[in-house]
């Protein structure tokens, strides 16, 4: 393993991995830190998903340094810690506290901070975070309900959750390439800086910027600061040019499942259901307990196998409201979400091999009830969203493609486009 990756959330890590796929590495991503040695195959970078974003930071840290061990253990020369594009954190931490403590385990110098990812219009200049084209706190985030941003100067942000001095590496310096960046950064750590947010408003900039960090045992941001870092491995002849990974080749049934109620899996959610037997997850019937996961499955088993099929519970936010304010937020979510978990668990054993989750929490419990504990990275079905092939749990010696959605991602045939790469 070259590249071994924390991140602190988990479709910021699939983010991560189906990035450096893209810059031909072959990737793994384990949900949580892998209870065993070994077992990831021939890959280049393990990305090992956390919950580590709003937790509190002494857990974050213990989590973050757990996973640093389990990778430095499988022979990982560099490592990266991830975090959201747009610095997802509060005074309290957790980027600051994870920071300081994987740097101290590497015995670390001087840590790029570096969250820009132009193509989603995160872009970085003297020091500001600006998303499109406004900055990081007059976008929305800043009335976030856990990690408000209301200051867009990252050198002031990360300054609030860390002892340590922070600096800044210009667009100046990185503009000029990498020869000035690794300047840069020698002359603030030779003024006792031990942070370094780096400006990037362009993927060149991501590029020199990972370049000049070649040497650095750690290096820290969003999705983008790992565009560069393959090119490292390769030009020391670490990567040979792999072939790209291959689709998952699995036969059986093909099912989506959507709990996400964004407007994107909403509309692509209606337009499946004009072709696909379809079935709706009422949470009302849930709630009343009226069988609705074994009827779900009865349904299932009873139809053909040969046509697609999906099954839901996404709603327009009114119906929400109405749900949440009946059976409250939290416990309506993980009601939904569990009987998800069980759907998608009494599926496989009907001989489901493709499945389609939309949805980040209902991934995450999909997963959960599978015990599935890694994903090998496939190729790009949408921008960010992977085909992954399962690894462990209750896919026991069956194979499992499987692709997982936030909400918000894929186009509006994304359902169509990702089982018709598999067909
Ligand atoms: P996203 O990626 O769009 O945020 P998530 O799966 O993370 O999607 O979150 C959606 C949440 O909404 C889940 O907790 C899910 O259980 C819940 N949910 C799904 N359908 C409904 C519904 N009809 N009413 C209320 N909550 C719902």
């Amino acid at each position: 393993m070259l590249l071994g990756c924390i991140a602190d959330d988990f479709t910021g890590a699939t983010d991560l991995a189906n990035t450096l796929v893209k810059e031909g590495m072959h990737v793994v991503q384990s949900i949580g830190v892998p209870a065993t040695k070994g077992g990831m195959g021939d890959v280049d970078a393990v990305v090992v998903a956390l919950k580590s974003r709003t937790t509190p930071a002494a857990e974050a840290v213990a989590d973050s340094l757990a996973a640093l061990e389990w990778l430095k253990a499988e022979g990982a020369r560099q490592f990266l810690f991830k975090y959201c594009s747009t610095f997802d954190s509060t005074d309290a931490g957790n980027i600051g506290p994870v920071s300081d403590a994987l740097m101290d385990a590497l015995g670390a110098e001087i840590v790029v901070a570096c969250p820009a990812f132009p193509v989603n219009g995160r872009t970085i200049y003297k020091g500001h975070l600006f998303v499109g084209d406004v900055l990081l706190n007059e976008c929305g985030m800043e009335s976030h309900p856990l990690t408000p941003m209301t200051d867009a100067n990252l050198v002031r942000v990360l300054g609030r959750q860390t002892r340590r001095p922070v600096g800044l590496v210009p667009w100046g310096a990185v503009a000029k390439g990498a020869d000035a960046i690794r300047a840069t950064l020698a002359e603030l750590a030779g003024k006792g800086a031990r942070h370094a947010i780096v400006d990037a408003v362009a993927d060149a900039d991501l590029r020199a910027i990972g370049e000049a960090a070649a040497d650095h045992k750690l290096i820290s941001g969003g999705s983008g600061i790992a565009l560069g870092l393959p090119e490292n491995f390769r030009r020391q002849g670490l990567l040979g040019s792999r072939p790209a990974p291959s689709l998952p080749t699995v036969g059986g049934r093909a099912v989506v499942i959507a709990g996400s109620c964004s407007n994107m899996t909403r509309a692509q959610v209606a337009r499946a259901e004009k072709i696909w037997p379809t079935r709706v997850v009422d949470p009302r019937e849930l709630a009343a307990g009226h069988g609705v996961v074994e009827d779900t499955l009865a349904w299932a088993a009873g139809l053909d196998g040969k046509t697609p099929v999906l099954i839901y519970s996404s709603a327009d936010p009114a119906a929400v409201r109405g749900v949440q304010d009946e059976l409250g937020r939290e416990s309506a979510g993980a009601m939904i979400e569990h009987a998800m978990g069980r759907i998608a668990k009494g599926l496989l054993d009907q001989g489901v091999g493709r499945l389609v989750v939309a949805g980040g929490e209902t991934s995450g419990a999909v997963v959960n009830a599978l015990g599935i504990y890694a994903l090998r990275i496939g190729p790009e079905i949408d921008p960010g969203v992977p085909w992954t092939d399962a690894v462990g749990g209750a896919v026991g010696g069956k194979p499992l493609a499987l692709a997982l959605k936030s909400g918000n991602f894929g186009g509006e045939d994304f359902f169509e486009k990702a089982l018709g790469m598999l067909a």
